[in-house]
């Protein structure tokens, strides 16, 4: 709907345009209460640990349930609240509840599941992530060795020096660090070496390509090469079908998240797909076959 001349650029107002101006100011208007108004929830998915065909893990995903608007994908409200400087409202509701819900569950085989939580550079901007950290941890009972704070490299260099004390201060809690969407157009080799991570998170605009493309295959191989390098976990995220789920088990991918496996789900949900597997091996991976 913009239009562009030789010496001007102006923007043609559309209909369209109007909705979605008015849609943002909606959001950016409403964004600040949604905790408190009860409208937020967490949705989670489970990762599952190649070897072992089990969920050792669950990432949580924030969700916002508009009363007018209806679902709001993080995709849009979390820059809206980001700019509207309530980020760390909404994040300090999500480690609460997060925490408190994984602390619920039983453990799996076991094994007591972790907590993926994704972090926004404003929330560490904001200098009060340790703290906030801290208390849903306290609150919550969850031994912090649980728990995974998923950082971006684009959080990284927008937090500037704030985020090497606290991811520090983190890590001596005991709290682990993935670095997430690894493989994006922004990401390098060379801040794996030098972020103190514990878990990459392959994205899944390459994980898709890894049975049909070559370079996304090498990217992939010579992360594990480099994971078990630097002792760390490789997950691949958003893996769809049993020809991707196959090509990465065969090069030695430890985690699976992805539709194929499970799709994020509500917590109740959550509780009793876990009890129904219980024991079993999980049914995504089942007579997937080892690679190419
Ligand atoms: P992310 O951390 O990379 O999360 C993974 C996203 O991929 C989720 O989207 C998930 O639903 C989606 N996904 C998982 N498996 C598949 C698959 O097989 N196929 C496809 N097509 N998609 C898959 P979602 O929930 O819409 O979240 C989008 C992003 O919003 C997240 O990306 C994360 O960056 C951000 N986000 C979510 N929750 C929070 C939060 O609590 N705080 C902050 N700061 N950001 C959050
Ligand atoms: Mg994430
Ligand atoms: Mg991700
Ligand atoms: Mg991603």
């Amino acid at each position: 709907a913009a239009r562009t001349s030789g010496r001007a650029r102006a923007t043609v107002w559309t209909p369209e345009l109007g909705a979605a101006a008015a849609r943002r100011d909606r959001l950016r208007e409403d964004v600040a209460g949604a905790a408190a108004r009860g409208e937020l929830w967490l949705a989670f998915q489970p990762i599952v640990s190649m070897g072992e065909q089990r969920v050792t893990g669950v990432e949580a995903l924030l969700r916002w349930r508009h009363p007018d608007l209806g679902e709001v994908p993080p995709r849009e409200f979390v820059p809206v609240a980001e700019r509207a400087g309530v980020i760390a409202d909404l994040q300090r509701w999500a480690l609460r509840e997060a925490t408190t819900t994984v602390a619920g569950l039983p453990a799996v085989d076991g094994v007591p599941l972790r907590l993926g939580v994704n972090i926004s550079a404003a929330h560490v901007a904001a200098r009060t992530l340790v703290d906030d950290v801290a208390g849903a941890l306290r609150c919550s009972g969850l031994g912090p060795e649980r728990l995974v704070l998923e950082i971006t490299e684009a959080t990284v260099r927008a937090a500037g020096t704030a985020v090497d004390g606290d991811i520090a201060a983190l890590r001596l809690m005991g709290v682990h660090v993935a670095l997430d969407d690894f493989g994006t157009g922004s990401s390098s080799l060379l801040h794996l070496t030098r972020l103190p991570i514990d878990v990459v998170k392959l994205d899944r605009a390459f994980v898709s390509r890894v049975d049909r493309d070559r370079d996304s295959r090498a990217l992939c191989e010579s992360m594990v090469t480099i994971g078990r390098a630097l002792g760390l976990d490789v997950v691949a995220e958003g893996v769809e079908t049993p020809a991707q789920l196959g090509v990465l088990r065969g090069l030695g991918v430890g985690f699976a998240q992805g539709f194929l496996l499970a799709r994020p789900l509500p917590a109740a949900d959550l509780a009793q797909v876990l009890r129904e597997n219980a024991g079993a091996l999980w049914p995504g991976l089942v007579g997937s076959s080892a690679g190419p």
